[in-house]
């Protein structure tokens, strides 16, 4: 017998971001489970406030007086008991607190009392009788007969043409009933079917492997197109077939409308859908289809890593290597790790999918902790691209100053003659990247973000690409006065206009942040292009990911050297992979592709081994720099961000826990400090941002003594400093 519930409070506020213990009164024996949410007094004043029950025991070893619970809100439980036991692992492993981890797993609003949405919709009641065997009575019963309980009055009364006054009389009969029913607020539009194929013999084997071998976790690293979405799929079916629950997650579902048409395309309504863009009603409503085993099967972006199926069989992670799948707000959870917790307290399957496995997880597949399983031929064995690789500096010296180099030039007008389609590809959006005057070396920044400003052509705009706060054009310098401001730098959006010029006869697209803003507008150039209205797409990476376009024989990447120069130690892996998936999209078809890639540093080894397509000479090198560094898979990266608007007393007190903090750390030489410094994002919306970095090899114990000793140490100052704690980050800036 439960006698006493261990609970977490719904409340923000650091002090009470613990359990606390409360005696279940004697009318709720028996009634309260793990994961409920209930009301109890709590404070000073014994405000009613909501909770989570997140322990129960028999036993407690009582001092001084117990509250006592007030109230069960719902009888079901919102969190599986699965879930209330990652919660508590969350807590600790992402130095987050309670709330955060609940937070990700309900949706908004459940908190603020969210109900479904009923309608009263009619059904077929008792047969007609007596004075009612005549029109129009008649017909009407016939329409409700075939439209048993898809409409309510006001709808039916429309759609038929029948006064709602005869509706009204036969319901007032019996003739008809009229019943509450949830409906769901969300609605979908209707998919071209997808049929499913016979998988080829290097697919079958890898269903069988996954579903006949006694592991549960499996890396599948398959060369771009060699089917990997059609073995996931099958995956699906066969787990429908067990009666088993399905979540493929993918890295942004709108960045993704691929891979979401196809899965509507063969699972349909079985199918629910998380984007980012619904709305909160609609994602309550789509959650309770989950909870109520209406769906099986969900895809989404990360967070449905966390939707409750009660009987989950298996999880793909699809583009694993994708850094979307690091949250970088608390809870800031790896989906890959909650993954592999849930394949642990589910006992279920983790598929995680790409054609440039993440440097961890293939370090994972090497130390047999994931089953590596291989796919390194195309369907139906098309080939892979040809990739050359172009030194831009021999295009300066031949006096070539254009962005294009001879090569790419030459290959688009060979590919607009041939009305093949070509993808051109480059890291950044915008027209230009920085706004600067000649004479004095001004550089236009945001005010509240120390970041340079981008120039929009479309608009005549500058805004900050951090903010998104816009400015506008200033004609002269704000600090000589000269008339030389210029623009500097390529965006997308330039591009776009070069090739408008250099290639009249071509029809471009753009698929970038700023032109895929609007609901659905990613799906409409995405359509436009598959059903060929324009011969050359330009992107950012947004196009990398997952497309596949069968008349696509050319990808030019005009600048690969973006993604070399930004601060962060996979700066080469996210080169390599940048590179290989967006060759992908070449030659996907009969034809064969090709790709061009323009660098300033034709020798370095992400670009060379990406333009092979050798993942594994890559891995080794990489793995060694890894090893020989200390960076993960090795060792671990603690950031510590801190922040505020008052950049003095940021230093100062940033300054003091360092020094506080490096004592700390001295006895130890497999643990290095980096900083205090300020962060390479020096000011974001205001706040002022500096950071410490700890590098090593610790353990989750290490990072929560730290977290607590800084907390302490903030204590003691002033309260307008902001800190943040996140383990192995995602962006290091
Ligand atoms: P990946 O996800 O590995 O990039 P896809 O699953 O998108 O590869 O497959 C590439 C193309 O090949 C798609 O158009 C897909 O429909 C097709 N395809 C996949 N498997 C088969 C198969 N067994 N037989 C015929 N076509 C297939
Ligand atoms: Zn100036
Ligand atoms: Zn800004």
């Amino acid at each position: 017998m439960n006698n006493y519930a261990g609970i977490i409070v719904n409340n923000e506020a650091k002090a009470v971001d613990r359990l606390f213990t409360y005696k279940i009164p004697e009318e709720l024996k028996n009634k309260i489970l793990l994961g409920q949410m209930i009301k109890v007094p709590f404070g000073r004043s014994n405000k009613k406030i909501d909770a989570f029950v997140m322990e129960l025991y028999s036993e407690y070893n009582e001092i001084g007086k117990l509250k006592e619970i007030i109230s069960i809100n719902n009888e079901t439980p919102l969190l599986s008991k699965e879930h209330v036991q990652l919660i508590k692992v969350m807590k600790d492993k992402y130095l987050c607190s309670y709330l955060d981890c609940i937070k990700v797993m309900i949706p908004t609003g459940i908190t603020r009392g969210n109900k479904a949405k009923t309608s009263a919709l009619l059904f077929l009641g008792e047969p007609l009788k007596n004075k009612y065997l005549k029109e129009p009575y008649e017909s009407i019963f016939q329409i409700v007969k075939n439209n048993n309980g898809l409409f309510n009055k006001s709808a039916l009364s429309k759609k038929f043409n029948i006064s709602l006054s005869s509706i009204n009389t036969m319901i007032k009969n019996g003739f008809i009933l009229s019943e509450d029913v949830v409906v769901s607020r969300y609605s979908d539009r209707e998919y071209e079917n997808y049929k499913s194929v016979k998988l080829n013999f290097e697919q079958q084997y890898v269903v069988s492997d996954i579903m006949e071998s006694n592991e549960n976790m499996f890396l599948i690293h398959g060369v771009t197109g060699s089917g990997k979405t059609e073995i996931y799929m099958n995956l699906v079916t066969k787990m429908m077939k067990l009666n088993k629950d399905s979540i493929i997650l993918v890295p942004e579902i709108s960045l993704t409308p691929q891979m979401v048409e196809r899965f509507k395309g063969r699972f349909g309504k079985e199918i629910a859908v998380f984007h980012s863009k619904l709305g909160d009603g609609e994602r309550y409503d789509e959650w309770n289809r989950v909870k109520n085993g209406e769906v099986k099967v969900a895809i989404g972006a990360r967070s449905a890593i966390f939707l409750p199926f009660n009987n989950l069989g298996l999880i793909i992670i699809d583009e694993e290597h994708e850094l979307s799948y690091k949250s970088d707000s608390n809870p800031k959870y790896d989906t890959r790790e909650i993954a592999e917790l849930k394949s642990g307290l589910y006992n279920c399957k983790l598929i995680l999918g790409t054609a440039t496995p993440s440097v961890e997880s293939y370090y994972k597949a090497k130390e047999n902790f994931y089953k590596l399983l291989k796919l390194s031929k195309r369907v139906n064995n098309y080939e892979m691209p040809k990739v050359s690789i172009v030194d831009m500096r021999n295009e300066l010296m031949k006096n070539n100053k254009s962005i294009f180099s001879e090569e790419l030039y030459n290959d688009i007008n060979e590919k607009l003659d041939k009305k093949e389609q070509i993808i051109i590809f480059l890291n950044r959006r915008g027209f230009s990247t920085f706004v600067s005057c000649r004479k004095c070396g001004y550089v236009f920044k945001c005010d509240s973000c120390d970041i340079s400003l981008t120039y929009h052509q479309k608009g005549n705009y500058m805004n900050c690409h951090y903010c998104g706060k816009q400015y506008s054009v200033k004609n002269s310098c704000p600090k000589c006065n000269s008339k030389y401001v210029k623009f500097f730098g390529v965006g997308t959006e330039k591009i776009q206009s070069i090739i408008e010029e250099t290639f009249p006869r071509a029809k471009t697209l753009r698929m970038d942040f700023d032109t895929t803003r609007k609901k659905d507008s990613h799906e409409e150039i995405y359509n436009k292009f598959k059903n060929r209205e324009a011969d050359i797409l330009i992107g950012t990476q947004m196009i990398a990911k997952g497309l596949d376009f069968e008349n696509v024989t050319l990808v030019g990447i005009i600048a690969a050297d973006i993604s070399l120069n930004i601060p962060d130690y996979r700066a080469e892996e996210r080169t390599y992979q940048l590179i290989t998936q967006v060759s992908g999209r070449a030659g996907r078809g009969n034809n064969p592709g090709k790709v061009v890639i323009q660098t300033y540093e034709p020798q370095n080894q992400a670009i060379i081994y990406a333009s092979q397509n050798n993942y594994e000479e890559f891995y080794e090198s990489e793995i060694a720099l890894r090893a020989a560094m200390n960076y993960p898979p090795f060792g671990k990266i603690l950031l510590i961000n801190f922040s505020s608007k008052n950049e003095e007393i940021l230093i100062k007190n940033t300054q003091k826990i360092g020094y506080l903090l490096k004592h700390k750390l001295s006895n130890s030489d497999k643990i290095v400090m980096l900083g205090p410094t300020a962060s390479s994002l020096s000011r974001i919306k205001e706040y002022y941002r500096w950071q410490i970095l700890i590098k090593g090899k610790f353990d989750n114990e290490f990072e929560n003594k730290i977290k607590n000793f800084i907390y302490e140490n903030l204590k003691t100052m002033y309260n307008d400093i902001r800190v943040s704690l996140d383990v192995n980050p995602g962006n290091m800036m």
